[in-house]
């Protein structure tokens, strides 16, 4: 048996090997590192497949969100409303901008943020929301929206764990997650659906205004050449990057397809079983799995996962800290937030490997290794 690993891009990129290396060569003999070509063809496939009108390439997910919050002209002491249960780029670039977190709960069954919990939490300080669409399942991105519209907000998606995923309204229309909000943003980090070999973002915006000034802020605030208009950053996608990706985005359906076969394959293994329950999966979503979540119940967490490093099977905690308890944000003013949804998710999640060359030999080992030990 291949060796079981969270994600495992290596076995990935041997099958698409000769038209990747075929195309840094290329860039390479072209010399044009930054902004060559690559990135031009990569941004108008992009722009297409997640059917925004403008797409801004970046240097990463965490600078998407950031850029997008710059483009907002939120002041210091606005309020941005995020889940507390994400990864802590969410809600990090909204403290690095001087803006205040407000810590939403999210809802037991598709981990993502609660709409009833954001009406109550809005002020006459709230300027955006920012659902996280998580482990590649869509926030309820309809009800959001009319909240946003109704309270006069912003919405930003965080899109990095959900590139693909299919949103449908209750009309039956369906759209990309990235490209609800007034502004999406996403990561090309390796380990994402849509990963390069290096760091990479992007940002997607219907919205023409928004666009050209996300545009200038993540070029050093110019749009001509040492005329700084606004306070901006260093933040693009380089060529090499890119080459990868616009090869990567053509399987990127298909690799979805794979990690949903592998999440189906848990789910049957997993069905029935009191102490496990499998990702759900909601009507208006599909689910691009960019992890496979279980919730526990009345196992010993720590014990499995002992037990399965034993086995030279990895499993993963995400999130064990949620942003409402952690540090770095004593000074905020946060107090006594109450979250009780997210902080029982922190003590009964757990993510098993799941990624696109996973196969069924491993896929057994892993689920009866699991039960073994439920079973035990
Ligand atoms: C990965 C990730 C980010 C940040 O992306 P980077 O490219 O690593 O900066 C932001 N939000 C979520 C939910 C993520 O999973």
């Amino acid at each position: 048996m291949k060796p079981i690993q969270m994600v495992d891009t290596k076995t990935q990129y041997l099958k698409i090997k000769n038209k990747v290396d075929a195309a840094i060569l290329e860039v390479l003999d072209s010399a044009a590192y930054i902004n060559g070509k690559a990135v031009v063809e990569f941004t108008n496939n992009l722009n297409n497949y997640v059917g925004s009108k403008h797409t801004i390439p970046c240097a990463n997910g965490t600078d998407a969100l950031q850029i997008a919050m710059m483009a907002l002209g939120l002041q210091p002491g606005d309020e941005v409303i995020t889940p507390s249960f994400t990864y802590i780029a969410t809600t990090e670039v909204v403290a690095l901008l001087k803006l205040t977190p407000v810590f939403a709960e999210v809802n037991k069954d598709t981990f993502c943020i609660e709409p009833a919990s954001i009406k109550a939490l809005i002020t006459p300080k709230t300027k955006a929301i920012v659902p996280v669409h998580l482990y590649g399942h869509a926030a309820p991105m309809e009800e959001i929206m009319s909240i946003a519209k109704e309270h006069n907000l912003f919405v930003i998606e965080d899109n990095a764990q959900a590139i693909g995923c299919d949103y449908t309204f209750s009309d039956g229309t369906k759209k990309k997650t990235g490209s609800i909000g007034h502004i999406g943003c996403t990561s090309f980090y390796p380990s994402k659906n849509l990963g390069a070999y290096g760091d990479g973002g992007a940002i997607f915006t219907n919205d023409d205004t928004l666009a050209a000034a996300m545009k200038k802020i993540a070029n050093h605030g110019q749009s001509v050449r040492y005329y700084h208009d606004v306070v901006g950053c260093n933040s693009r996608l380089d060529s090499i990057q890119a080459a990868i990706l616009n090869i990567k985005i053509a399987h990127l359906d298909e690799y979805n397809v794979a990690r949903q076969n592998a999440a189906s394959h848990y789910n049957k293994a997993f069905a029935n079983n009191p102490k496990i329950k499998t990702p759900f999966v909601a009507a208006y979503s599909n689910h691009v799995y960019h992890q496979y979540t279980l919730q526990l119940t009345g196992v010993d967490r720590d014990g499995l996962i002992t037990h399965l490093t034993e086995k030279k099977i990895p499993a993963m905690i995400y999130y064990p800290v949620p942003g409402h308890k952690q540090k770095m944000f004593d000074s905020f003013g946060i107090g006594n937030v109450d979250l009780p949804v997210t902080d029982e998710l922190t003590t009964k999640v757990i993510s098993l490997p799941i990624h696109t060359e996973l196969d069924e030999e491993q896929l057994n080992y892993i689920t009866s290794e699991v039960l073994n030990y439920l079973n035990n």
